[in-house]
């Protein structure tokens, strides 16, 4: 028995050698592998129908160890068509996006967006598909090999639907092209299978790899994108300001050539009346942004044309500070260049660019920039399946750019995130809280949504912080960001690497943070005098078990701090604040519901108690969380 337990375990441990040799070596998760793409598109655009002709190749790397016997491709532009599963979502749900609302459905025939398939091949063979919604199943002609790598060429032509979401033409500033998945676009496949879910307006998953696209469109528009552009002096004017003098080619059309790689998605906005600016991180990429110069004042009324321009012209500078502050706390950024350019509807952020709405306060329009360009590196470069894990994607991006926002407007003064603590203690109580673990696409109500991947995610990381110590916090998003950079981390991965760093065990947090709805709540129950010391006894009134921070100050205003971690964890937080002397005592096993500790004062010495002076545990109700000596 013993024999063959061993040596099966031998023959597993084998097996998973092999697989993760093929692949990636240094993910942090044992066995890890991931697909690959190679996107080469070339697409001739008609501004006057805007619809275009694309053609692709792709080249598809099958890293998995199934063979693969169909694959799906995402075809979003479908979704802008009256009846999609967008459409109806939109007019059904109870609080439906202001963006979106029943637009969808009052869409014209030449108002639709759609993606059209006219042939595609596979290793030359012709294949058969299928179109629902917004996806394409692809029935092979062979299926694809562990380790394989296959050529699909596509033929197809798109319509560019009005904007309604995200992308589209005529955005309401006025910037005539936004595209956003604007290609047929392979989905993700990994450990957990196939990625193709139907669009509803929301989160993004995709294959990392090249994307070598060509545009030949109206010689009168600026092409903008998240790539390298290969022949600037070529496209002459409007690109490069120092080079407005180069002659462009005669015609009616300009071809705009850009390359890029370790990307799973590729954006590009057009307009006649962009007007580019260029900046320079120290040490960091080359910033461009794109913008009109004639704004329309429709988002930030109160300010003039001469104001809204004023603020683009500032922006470079606080985008400087913003990559700055990342390269530094976060991570490398660890492309060439990253753009920012006005259109969409809002804010969206595609790895080394991001489209936002223009027209705005200089606060709000460096606090989207910034919250866009921090997906750089969570969603981006940790490339997170947005659906499943929202709340890293969203509420990673919160944290850091809370902290950023701080630094920029505030100084680094006050606290970043307890605006955010009140949205989440008013979600609990209003009693429409989901669990942050669902697919992003089902939630009941946008506003859970957004509480569950904006706030609690962002709560997630800075109460993580309370549990780890703020050190550890900072250096695990760094080796997170550098384990697994160009990758697809999960939450668990997030957790290990976290484990690792703070010699913690701290699955359990995210069980009940995470996966439940449960809440925290701790309270002060009894002070007691016992002689010359004092009895402190500490209630968990919530489910959810926290080690608990409780400061005491004494009547000579000395500060004295008394350390109860969790046995759960096996092990305990760096010491954060060494001005502070500070007492380790037993861990609290959390299952008891109390906890009594002794204090070596007589009460009279005693001025103030409390859990949790850092406010980072989002304890539900902290009116008892204070103890104050009425003897004072
Ligand atoms: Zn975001």
């Amino acid at each position: 028995m013993r024999l063959l337990k061993d040596g099966l375990f031998i023959i597993l441990i084998i097996g998973t050698i092999q697989i993760a040799s093929a692949d990636s070596a240094e993910a942090q998760r044992y066995g890890y592998w991931q697909q690959e793409v190679e996107y080469t598109m070339e697409v001739d655009f008609d501004v006057d129908s805007h619809r275009f002709e694309g053609d692709q190749l792709l080249e598809y790397t099958n890293h998995s160890p199934d063979t693969l016997d169909r694959v799906f491709y995402h075809l979003y532009f479908n979704a802008f068509q009256p009846g999609s599963m967008m459409d109806v979502r939109s007019r059904t749900i109870e609080d439906p996006d202001q963006r979106v609302r029943d637009r969808i459905y009052h869409l014209d025939e030449d108002e639709i967006g759609y993606q059209k398939v006219h042939s595609l091949t596979q290793n030359g063979e012709s294949v058969t598909w299928k179109i629902r919604d917004t996806v394409m199943e692809v029935e092979l002609a062979e299926p694809i090999l562990p380790g394989e790598t296959v050529h699909f060429e596509m033929e197809f032509e798109a319509q560019v639907p009005v904007q309604i979401r995200r992308t589209g033409r005529h955005n309401a500033e006025g910037v005539e092209y936004s595209m956003a998945q604007w290609y047929p676009k392979m989905a993700e496949y990994d450990f957990m299978g196939w990625h193709a879910h139907p669009y509803i307006g929301r989160e993004f998953h995709g294959v990392f790899g090249t994307f070598d696209v060509t545009i030949h469109i109206d010689r009168d528009y600026v092409v903008a994108a998240t790539g390298y552009l290969q022949n600037p002096e070529e496209v002459g004017y409007g690109y490069e300001t120092e080079e407005m003098t180069v002659q462009r080619p005669e015609g009616d059309k300009l071809t705009w050539h850009f390359r890029t790689d370790l990307q799973h998605d590729f954006m590009w906005a057009a307009d006649p009346d962009y007007t580019h600016v260029t900046a320079q991180v120290p040490d960091g990429p080359k910033l461009r942004f794109f913008y009109q110069t004639d704004p329309v004042a429709e988002n930030a009324p109160d300010e003039s044309q001469e104001e809204l321009l004023e603020n683009w012209e500032r922006l470079p500078e606080y985008t400087i500070a913003a990559f700055e502050y990342m390269n530094e706390h976060f991570g490398e950024y660890p492309y060439d260049e990253y753009v920012v350019i006005q259109g969409g509807d809002g804010g969206m952020e595609y790895i080394m660019g991001t489209l936002i709405t223009g027209n705005r306060t200089l606060r709000s329009l460096v606090g989207v920039t910034v919250h866009e360009l921090v997906h750089a590196w969570y969603q981006g470069v940790l490339a997170f399946n947005e659906s499943y894990y929202h709340w890293m994607d969203e509420g990673f991006t919160s944290y850091a750019s809370a902290r950023i926002m701080n630094q920029l407007f505030e100084g680094g003064e006050g606290d970043p995130f307890s605006g955010s603590y009140n949205n989440y203690f008013q979600i609990v109580a209003m009693g429409i809280e989901e669990p942050m673990v669902q697919h992003a696409d089902h939630f009941e109500r946008n506003i859970a949504y957004s509480v569950a991947s904006y706030v609690k995610g962002m709560i997630f990381l800075n109460q993580l912080g309370y549990i780890t110590g703020r050190d550890a916090l900072d250096r695990g998003l760094k080796r997170f960001y550098y384990e697994w950079k160009f990758k697809h981390p999960t939450g668990a991965d997030f957790i290990r690497t976290m484990e690792r760093e703070s010699g913690m065990q701290l699955y359990w947090y995210y069980e009940y943070w995470v996966k439940t709805t449960r809440t925290i709540n701790y309270g002060i129950d009894r002070v007691d005098a016992r002689e010359n010391n004092t009895d402190v006894k500490i209630a968990r009134h919530g489910q959810i078990p926290m080690p608990i921070d409780l400061v005491v100050e004494l009547d000579d205003g000395s500060l004295h701090h008394f350390y109860i971690p969790l046995l759960i964890m096996f092990g305990e937080k760096e010491h954060e604040n060494p001005e502070i002397p500070r007492t380790k005592l037993e861990p609290w096993p959390w299952v008891n519901p109390d906890y009594t500790l002794t204090l070596p004062w007589g009460i009279e010495s005693i001025r103030r108690i409390e859990i949790d002076p850092s406010m980072r545990m989002a304890d539900i109700d902290r009116s008892h969380n204070v103890w104050i000596n009425e003897e004072y």
